[in-house]
Order: C-alpha cells, then structure tokens, then sequence
C-alpha cells in the first residue's frame, strides 16, 4: 500500500475510540496530554523489561537469573518471628511450581489472587528443600492467555503513568491503539529522508518503539523518532525564517555609521575584542538586504546592553527608530536611565514605556513614537502589547529573551509591513546545538569575553546554622563602604511552607541584626513606583542592604554591590543561581555570594550547589542545569508552544541535530511552501499533525 496516502483523520479520533477507554479514563489520559489514537500511539514507553526468554518453572536453576510465567496456586501469609510478615505466593505451570516470598510487604498480599497469572524475575534459590525467589520483580498480568502475550514473552514497555492508570491498564490501551492503527500510519518523512537520516519508515518504528523484537530494532526506532523530535522543529524554524527574509521590508542600512562611531568613541570605556568582533557581525548583517536576525549569548556581566545600544546607533544614524525591550519594568528603567547618559549628548531622543507609567503619559510617548519624535524607545512587553506603531522602526532589540518565551517573539514581527531588523540577547548560555533547536531561526553571535577588571565572585555554601557569621559578613561589608543584596524565594510566608519570605524577614533584620544600617526592600508584588524607589536609593548609597526575591535576577546593574546572600539556595535552579550572582563584583571591590542553605536542603541539592560553588563560568553552569532538568525546563518549551523534547537530548544527539538541520534547511531552500509532490508526506504531517499540536499548546 502507498502510504503517502494515508490519512491523518482515523488518528485524530479520540482517544475513547480505544477498547477500555471511558470518559472517566478518558480524564486520566488527559493528565498526560493523551487525547487522540495518535496520542495514545506517541505515548513512548520510558523504559524496557526484557522478557524474552521464559523459563519453564520446572528448569529454573538454583544461582541464574529468569523470567518465567505462571499461575498464581496459594496465597499464603503468616507472621514471622524476626520478619514481622511472610508472605509466600506460590506460582506454578506444567513443568513445576516455586515459591514468591515477600518479607514485611503485607499490603501485596492484595495484589495476588489465586488463579492470575505472573510473569516474574529473579534468582532462584533452594531454602530448607524449597525452591523459592525472595522478593522477585513480579508482575501480574491477568488471566486471559492473550493478554498475558502483552505482558511477558518479549521486550515490554513501560510507560510512564498518571494516577488512575495502572501500568498493565496503559499497556493494554496502547496495544489497543496500536493494533487499531496498524495499517493506518502515515509517513511522514520522503524516502529520500529516510535514506539520508538512515532511519526505518514511520509504521515500522512505531511497532518497534513500543514492542521491540529485539534491542538493535529499538535503537532503530529511537533515531527515527529522535529525528523526527528535531526535524519538524526545524522545518517550522526555517519556514519563518524564510517567511521573513521574503518579506524584506526592513530597509539595509549600509555604511558608513558616524553616529555608530560617535557613540563608541563618547563610552567610558575601551569594548571588549569580543564586543567589538560582535557588533561587527551585527553591522554586516545589517546592511544585507536579508538582515539582522541575530541572537547574541554572553556571560552575565560581559556587556550586551552597550551592544544592543550601539547596534540602535545603527538604524538611528539612518533615521529610523530602534526599541530595546527588557523582561521587566526594574531593567527596562535601568536600560532607560543608561541609553541616556550616551545618548543625550548625541542628540539621541530615548523614551520609556511602561506599563506604570500613567495614562495620560502613556499617551503621550506613543504619540512621539508614531510621529517619530523619539529615536530610541526602551521598555517592556508593553511595547507589543498595545499595538504601538512606529514611524519607522528599524531595528528591534529583545534583552534577556529566555525570560520571554518563543511566542513573543513571533508577535513582535506579527505585522509584516513592520519587519524591523531583529536582535536578540540572552545570557543564559547554551551549547551552539541547542542553541540552533530552540533559536534556529536566528544567527547567533558570542561575547565570550568579560570587561577587564570585572572582579571575581566567590560563592560559598553555609549551614542554615551559621547564619549569623553571614550577618556579620554583611555588616563588616556595609562597614568598608559595600552593598548586599538578601535574596529570599519568596515574597510572603505561605502556610504551607517553612520557607523564609523576604517581608518577614526584612522586618526582623531591620530590627535586630541590622538594626545599625539602613536596609530596603523590593519585590515583585510592590507597585512599580515603590520598586523604582527601593532601587534608586540602593543606587544612590541610602540604602545598603537590599532585601529581595528574584525581582533582581535579571539585568540588575548597582555596581557597589559586592555581597548576596541567598537564603534556601535549594529552591533554585542553577541557571537561575548564575543570573542571580552576576548581580554582585560588578564594581571595585571582589563579590561574593553565600548560599544558605535551609534545614531540609537534600543531599542532591548540596551536591549541585556545590557544583555551583566550584564553577563559575556561566556555560560549565548551564550544561549542568541541562544535564540535570533538561532542555525542556530551562527553556519554558511547553509553556511557549514549541513541542518538547521526549527523546532527543539536543546535547548527546547532536549529530541528529545536524542531520536533520541540514536536510530542513535544504528541502525549505528549495520548496519553502512545501509544495513540491515528492515533499508531500512531509507537508502533510507538518501541516496537518504538527502545525495544529502547536496551536492547541499555544492556547492550552
Ligand atoms: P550583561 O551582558 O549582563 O547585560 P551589562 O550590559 O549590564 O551586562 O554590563 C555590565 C556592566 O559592565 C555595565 O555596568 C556596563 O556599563 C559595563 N561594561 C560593559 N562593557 C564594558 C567594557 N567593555 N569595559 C568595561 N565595562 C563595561
Ligand atoms: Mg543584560
């Protein structure tokens, strides 16, 4: 049968569709995100038991691991005399019988009726002239005969699950669907595709990713769907890339840049090679008539606000505008006040826009903007939020683009007659293979070089009981002329938590162990002039002590802080912990930063803290925090629409990452409509499977 054929409707029936799924079922299934046969059918197993080889119960050999089938014959607890229970199932088929003994289990004899049958693994030992396995892996699969062919005699998957749904229940439902799509499953890759990634046809892998016949099949099926994770992805990436370079409505903006060089030669300081060699990649960029679509990666601290700065210099020095838009109000102020001090004296006209700001004001800068009264607008999501139009933008600049999400990006060029120049900066750094899954749409440039000078930050880890040597730091550092910032993972005590909250605890320490020095608070739940106020007297010196919550994690610049104290370092992620202690040894004196941890800090959590404590280079962080939660976390995936990774890890696949790269960016160059007959399968699946899936995310 041609598969090209196929259609994709049967599989977008309900789950329901399915022998032994009811609506109440249905819910449960739901959990997982399983709605549809074709769900049901992408729900991979995450792991395997192999249970091939079934040994008749009368040739188990005393010493040798097997798996075996059998009948349930006895059920027999008692209470033993060092044990507090035995219990002792008794198993057998027509070659023998052999004892399951559980110690201090009771709660299985339950699980165990006479007359179902097991399939069991393990080691079988001869005790007191009995042949018996001692807690043996074991699992009851029913008594149907048929069914038990699910369960034992092969490769078995095991699924992940929800509450509601047993593990033989989720079996036995994606068998269901399995043998009811059999015949049905659509390819989705060209043969040519299948050929060049070197991966067996959808149908095939399917069968094999769920009922393996033998390991090198399942391996063979993981590629295939692995690639399969990355392709899709990538074709989506370069679709809307190409989308936007046929757009063409941002203007180049070719040499020679005056302004640009103007603003270099007025900064306080000398660039960095690795500033300068970037702002050189952006310039190129620019004045190609396919633009600027570039993501800047750097090291906390290392300067991506002069950059994106200068690169507005770019389009301002033709007569275009540029907007900068920070992830919170705290930093697009900062950004604000900074664009000034080099802007000013250029002639440069900067606005702010906000969401605080009052209306009347609010009004007010939108205008300018629309008339083209200011040249540089920096400010929050509330920059795309309200439909702002521009005289003429000519370049868009996101700051701290992980904090956003995939989707804003998208809207931001939402109007195609407004295509700016596009550039994005995150200091969240990540292998350049991840980095081309998640931003493949954009080139990507790396400062990977810090300011000279930049001081060094020391991170130690503290016992909760030595708090108050941590005070007294902290005061000897208010002493010498420092600033601290006190973090706590959250704003309020919750009831349910023994967490400590920054309100609470700001109160105390204004009382009592910094009852000499003044000390503020900001968090996210103030108002917006209450946060501006706490920071600005932060900055001024007024205060010396800030106590905090993740408000300060991205972008806060007060180059006088030297110290941060992080109470219950547990609660966060590394990635986060490396944002958060770029904040300090950004001025004069050395930084360091304490983590103090909480009574109940696991072993784990000490483990990776002082991973954190023994590196600080931002990229040896990251991959640590990838290896440890995953690309998926990290990068808010599910939360902006982009289908998560269940089986590719961008990091140890990256030669699939390359693979399928290659061959998207080839079939998109040559068909970007995918209208190509031979592109057909592709088209169909991206179009009618994958393309839906991300609008259901988006919405859901
Ligand atoms: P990030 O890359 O984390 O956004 P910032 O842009 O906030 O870093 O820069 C951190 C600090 O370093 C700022 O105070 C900035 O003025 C300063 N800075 C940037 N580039 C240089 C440089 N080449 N030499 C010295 N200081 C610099
Ligand atoms: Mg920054």
């Amino acid at each position: 049968m041609e598969t090209g054929s196929r259609s994709y409707e049967p599989l977008q029936q309900s789950s329901q569709f399915i022998k032994g799924v009811g609506p109440a079922r249905q819910v449960y299934l739901e959990r997982l995100g399983i709605r549809t046969v074709e769900d049901l059918i992408m729900h991979f197993p995450r792991a395997y038991l192999d249970r091939r080889n079934l040994v008749p119960i009368g040739r188990l050999v005393p010493g040798a691991e097997a798996n075996f089938v059998g009948t349930i014959l006895a059920v027999s607890p008692r209470a033993g005399r060092r044990a507090r229970s035995i219990l002792t199932v008794a198993v057998g088929d027509e070659s023998g019988v052999v004892n399951l003994v559980y110690f201090n289990q009771p709660y299985l004899e339950k699980y165990f009726k006479q007359g179902e049958r097991v399939v069991a693994s393990g080691e079988m030992t001869i005790y007191r002239g009995a042949r018996q396995l001692v807690s043996p892996e074991c699992e009851v699969i029913g008594s149907d005969l048929t069914e038990s062919l699910i369960h034992a005699g092969r490769i078995v998957p095991v699924y992940p699950l929800t509450a509601g749904i047993s593990q033989r229940m989720m079996r036995r439902i994606v068998h269901g669907a399995l043998e009811k799509s059999a015949g049905a499953v659509p390819e989705n890759f060209t043969p040519a595709l299948m050929e060049e990634f070197d991966v067996p046809p959808r149908a095939e892998a399917l069968a094999a990713i769920h009922y393996p016949e033998s390991l090198e099949r399942l391996e063979r099926a993981r590629r295939r769907f692995k690639i399969e994770e990355v392709f899709f992805l990538h074709l989506l990436l370069m679709e809307r890339r190409a989308r936007q370079s046929r757009a063409r409505t941002r203007p180049p903006v070719p040499p020679p840049h005056p302004l640009l060089e103007r603003f270099v030669a007025g900064l306080p300081f000398e660039l960095t090679a690795a500033q300068r060699r970037v702002l050189g990649e952006i310039a190129g960029d620019v004045e190609r008539s396919a633009g600027l679509n570039r993501l800047v990666q750097g090291e906390v601290g290392c300067g991506k606000t002069v950059v994106a700065l200068a690169a507005a210099m770019l389009a301002i020095g033709k007569g275009y505008q540029a907007a900068l838009m920070a992830p919170t109000e705290i930093l697009a102020v900062q950004h604000r006040d900074r664009a000034r001090g080099f802007c000013d004296r250029l002639g440069v006209r900067t606005a702010l826009l906000i969401g605080a700001l009052p209306k009347a004001e609010k009004i007010r800068v939108q205008e300018e903007i629309r008339t083209g009264a200011v040249d540089l607008v920096v400010g929050t999501h509330a920059l795309i939020q309200d439909l702002i139009s521009f005289k003429e933008l000519g370049l868009a600049v996101i700051d701290e683009q992980h904090r956003f999400g995939v989707k804003q990006r998208a809207r931001f060029a939402a109007e195609e007659s407004l295509l700016p120049h596009y550039l994005v900066m995150t200091a969240t750094p990540i292998p350049r293979s991840l980095a081309q899954t998640v931003y493949g749409d954009l080139d990507l440039s790396i400062i990977d070089e810090l300011p000279r000078g930049r001081r060094r930050v020391e991170t130690k880890l503290v016992p909760a009981d030595e708090r108050g040597r941590v005070y007294g730091g902290i005061r000897a550092a208010f002493e010498r002329g420092e600033q601290a910032f006190i973090l706590y993972p959250l704003v309020q005590e919750s009831e349910r938590t023994d967490l400590l909250a920054a309100t609470e605890e700001f109160e105390r320490l204004q009382r009592e162990e910094f009852a000499a020095h003044p000390i503020g608070l900001l968090h996210g739940r103030m108002s917006f002039e209450e946060k501006a106020k706490a920071i600005e007297l932060f900055r001024r010196g007024e205060i010396l002590g800030l106590v905090t919550t993740t408000v300060i994690e991205v972008g806060v610049d007060v180059p006088n802080a030297s110290m941060l104290l992080v109470n219950h370092p547990e609660r966060f992620g590394l990635a986060q912990l490396h944002q958060l202690r770029g904040r300090v040894g950004r001025g004069g004196a050395d930084g360091s930063c304490w983590l103090l941890l909480g009574d109940d800090a696991g072993a784990a959590a000490r483990e990776r803290l002082a991973f954190f404590a023994a590196h600080d280079d931002g990229f040896a962080v990251a991959e640590e925090d990838l290896r440890l939660r995953g690309p998926g976390e990290i990068w808010g995936y599910r939360q902006s629409g982009t289908p998560g990774f269940r089986l590719i890890n961008p990091l140890g696949d990256h030669e699939l990452v390359r693979l399928s790269w290659d061959a998207a960016g080839r079939i998109i160059g040559r068909d970007p409509g995918l209208a190509l007959p031979e592109h057909r399968p592709v088209a169909r699946y991206f179009n009618r499977s994958y393309k839906p899936k991300l609008a259901l995310a988006e919405i859901g």
